[in-house]
């Protein structure tokens, strides 16, 4: 029976059990005990209705990059909200412009920028951008270049096609059947799937296991790979050295567009201002949200190299125009937001300090691998895993349970930290750190200490 919901009705967790559906959790497990809900934040700390103070160690959903409370965010916001809150960019408006200008800018290449809300839309975006790219490049008679290739274990987004390309089994089971055409090969997962070879040995065989399904599907029929430089939430995998180049030279040899997926690596989550930027290699699209606008508003983009746009030029009047609109991608106030947000990481050197205090968590974190349960420590810049296993020679995940155990006693501790979920047991055994860029050196000593307690009061397992 649905409680009175009076506007003095103060007792949130009701209110909350009787309306609010959250993502990802199993309601039950609310039952006993509501969910923390949270009234502000400062720097890397969010406080509960309590009054209790967490150090959230995921940046919310990985996207809060400068931080929480920047007050000149909401002054940019206010007074874009007074000035032009909306208006479509069918037409235009000058922070979109000079949003994209800065984006490019930032990429160092010439391209065209397209504005959407989430990291979904924006790859969704790409998918139809590759499409119709090659609809209208492809020679005459030869049929269509449809299909998109990702990684298992990436991640690319919650909406139909993004979900097709989401390589994590357990995210798409009771969805299917999703969208054709989307095909997944292996990431290079060396801890896991390397099996004693040296890496390049492996890396190269993940190359050549791209390069043999783009043979058995015919190139002609691919048109694009998707790729997380890092793949992120799939559980913080860096590829090896000439990985990224490997990828970019087999999409080159066969005509097909190379997309990153940097809606988690970019704005100096890995310690650069974009992923990629560690290995030098430039993909044809990119996607980003998330640290776009440090999760202050929602905002996308689909940034595409000269060339692709060039191929939707035509005369007025034609048909080749790219056919995709969305209603709230690329508000005044959104563009407007990110480009403060962009202006403080820079004015305040967040990529470089992301990737001083990266380094300096992944030196601390090394002690956990003392445990007998702990089989590696990886990551790059504020994007670290811990993957914990049954022993070291076996690999066995740990079992969900016991990994709970650890964000569990985290919790316990103030200290909000990640892990990759999934429902499909094999796959739940990585912890997750992805703090605000502004994270202090006492912040980081904090974060180590309590993820080594929690990890050394696991027992055995
Ligand atoms: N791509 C990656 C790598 C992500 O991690 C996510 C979300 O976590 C998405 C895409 C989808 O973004 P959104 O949730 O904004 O749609």
């Amino acid at each position: 029976m649905f409680a009175s919901l009076s506007p003095e009705k103060t007792d949130l967790g009701t209110m909350d059990a009787e309306s609010l559906w959250h993502p990802l959790v199993q309601h039950k497990s609310f039952s006993q005990k509501p969910p923390k809900c949270m009234t502000r934040g400062v720097g890397c700390y969010v406080t509960d209705t309590n009054g209790i103070e967490y150090f959230d160690g995921i940046s919310g959903l990985w996207c809060v990059n400068v931080g929480y409370g920047r007050q000149e965010l909401a002054e940019v916001a206010y007074e874009q909200m007074v000035d032009l809150a909306y208006f479509p960019l069918t037409m235009s408006h000058e922070p979109g412009i000079r949003l994209a200008h800065k984006l490019l800018e930032l990429l160092g290449y010439e391209g065209k920028v397209f504005f959407s809300t989430s990291g979904s839309e924006a790859n969704e975006t790409a998918f139809k951008i590759a499409r119709q790219y090659h609809a209208q490049t492809a020679p005459a008679g030869s049929g269509p270049r449809y299909k998109i290739i990702s990684r298992y274990r990436g991640y690319h987004g919650h909406t139909m096609g993004a979900l097709s390309a989401t390589a994590q089994a357990e995210r798409k089971l009771k969805y299917e059947p999703l969208v054709p055409g989307f095909l997944h090969v292996s990431p290079p997962y060396y801890y896991r799937f390397g099996d004693g070879q040296p890496e390049d040995v492996y890396n190269a065989a993940c190359l050549r296991e791209l390069e043999q399904t783009i043979l058995y599907e015919g190139a002609e029929s691919v048109a694009a790979v998707i790729v997380e430089p890092i793949i992120s939430g799939g559980g913080v995998i860096v590829p090896p050295e000439g990985y990224l180049r490997g990828v970019r030279e087999i999409c080159d040899r066969t005509g097909i567009l190379l997309i990153y997926d940097e809606v988690v690596n970019g704005f100096g989550r890995t310690g650069k201002m974009f992923g990629h930027q560690h290995w030098g290699v430039e993909p044809d699209i990119i996607s980003f949200a998330k640290g776009l606008t440090s999760g202050y508003m929602p905002l996308s983009a689909t940034v595409v190299k000269q060339f692709i746009f060039e191929a939707f030029l035509d005369d007025p009047g034609s048909d080749s125009h790219f056919r995709h609109v969305t209603t709230y991608g690329g508000t005044p106030v959104c563009t407007a937001v990110s480009l403060r947000s962009i202006e403080i990481l820079e004015r305040e050197n967040l990529c470089e300090r992301a990737a001083e205090m990266g380094d300096y968590l992944l030196g601390k974190l090394q002690r956990l691998l003392e445990h007998p349960n702990v089989g590696d420590v990886r990551g790059k810049g504020l994007l670290l895993g811990v993957e914990l296993v049954k022993d070291k020679a076996s690999k066995t995940p740990l079992d969900s349970d016991a990994v709970a155990s650890v964000t569990k006693y985290c919790m316990d501790k103030q200290m909000i930290i990640g892990r990759n979920t999934n429902t499909i047991p094999g796959f739940t055994n990585v912890l997750i750190l992805a703090p605000p860029l502004v994270m202090s050196r006492e912040d980081a000593d904090r974060l180590a200490d309590t993820l080594c307690d929690a990890v050394f009061a696991l027992s055995s397992s």
